[in-house]
């Protein structure tokens, strides 16, 4: 199988030419083709010699995605691509437009082990791990596709990013890259259930993106109900790695509750997430829960807007999620399920 050249960093191509026996200046002219200019073949690198350039398409794949299919909201400028891999398997970003610009939210996994049992990524299980060029690729299409700059990328699609904790650290470490594209990491957000131990493990990179947390409940018993997760890290041991997360990175935290009729919106849920985020320098998103046709879950307005203001009014710093894409059910997982069945 050829080596998947648009996974490796700019040291790693360095060390690529070498053995080779090529000179190192080689590797960053490769790579300003592969991740500046994003060439789709290695004929079209022309400040590379014939010889070389035939040597590195036996060697080297550019992994490709394709666009299986693209919907586009009559609402909002939304719009959502599922994507083909390689390997026959399928995933799905979102392009959104906000007033500060373009953002992505991309896939990490093809499936989810997590199992939260609102979330439609989960339900097919677990295929397989995203590489780094498949990452990169969801970004460098929707940008080629549409035309539009890609200004804020969020880790909220398919899958679990900390349970693919490698390969997204190398993404990040390449997305942010002064030859590549570039992007501060102050623009973008990744999103987890609360692997605690990964936790610990990216307060260490110090990268200045917002981890949000998944919670939606807010004590271990209703937690567990609907997140499994939870049983293995439960919610005090989630919270320590927060502050732990917030005191070495310096970052506020954003956690993300997905307000659901009946289960996690009442006066008493409102109460005891007070308790539990008071004092901790972070943010509340609230965002009413996507309806999945495989649970009657759903959202209830007036609940959401009474549950917000009591969160406020205990102190704690809360928005409630815009609704974007609603059209073309723009959530994580729809598209690829339907698509599947
Ligand atoms: N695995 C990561 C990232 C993917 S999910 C995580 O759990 O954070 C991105 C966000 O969408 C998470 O906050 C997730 O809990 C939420 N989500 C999933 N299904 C949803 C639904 N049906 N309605 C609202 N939010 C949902």
């Amino acid at each position: 199988m050829k080596k998947d050249i648009l996974s490796y960093d700019l040291n790693e191509l360095c060390a690529e030419m070498e053995l080779l026996g090529e000179k190192k200046f080689r590797a960053r002219q490769i790579y300003e083709w592969l991740h500046i200019k994003r060439v789709h073949e290695f004929a079209n690198m022309s400040n590379i010699s014939l010889a070389l350039r035939t040597k590195l398409d036996e060697i080297y794949c550019i992994n490709r995605i394709n666009i299986v299919r693209k919907l586009e909201s009559s609402l909002d400028n939304t719009v959502k691509y599922l994507y083909e891999l390689s390997d026959g398997n399928h995933i799905e970003s979102v392009l959104m437009e906000y007033k500060h610009g373009n953002s992505l939210c991309i896939s990490t996994q093809v499936g989810c082990k997590m199992g939260c049992n609102f979330c439609a990524s989960t339900i097919a299980g677990f295929k397989r791990d995203l590489l780094t060029s498949e990452m990169l690729m969801q970004v460098y299409m929707a940008e080629e596709n549409s035309g539009r700059h890609v200004d804020s990328i969020v880790l909220m699609g398919i899958g679990e990013p900390l349970d693919n904790f490698d390969n997204v650290v190398k993404f990040l470490r390449m997305i942010s890259c002064e030859t590549g594209k570039n992007l501060s990491l102050r623009h973008v957000s990744l999103s987890t259930c609360g692997l605690v131990d990964r936790i610990y493990d990216l307060a260490g990179y110090k990268f200045g993106l917002t981890l949000s947390i998944s919670l939606h409940a807010p004590t271990d018993q209703k937690r567990s109900s609907i997140m499994p997760v939870n049983k293995r890290y439960g919610i005090s041991e989630l919270i320590e790695a927060c502050r732990y997360y917030i005191d070495k990175t310096g970052r506020r935290i954003s956690f993300e509750y997905a307000v659901i009729h009946g289960v996690n919106d009442t006066h008493e849920d409102a109460e005891a997430l007070i308790k539990l985020l008071r004092g901790i320098n972070c943010h509340v998103n609230l965002i009413p829960v996507n309806e999945i046709k495989e649970r009657d879950y759903r959202s209830d307005k007036n609940s959401l807007n009474i549950f917000a203001a009591a969160l406020e009014k205990g102190g704690l710093n809360t928005t409630i999620r815009r609704t974007l894409g609603a059209d073309i059910d723009a959530a994580c997982g729809q598209l690829r399920r339907e698509y599947e069945i």
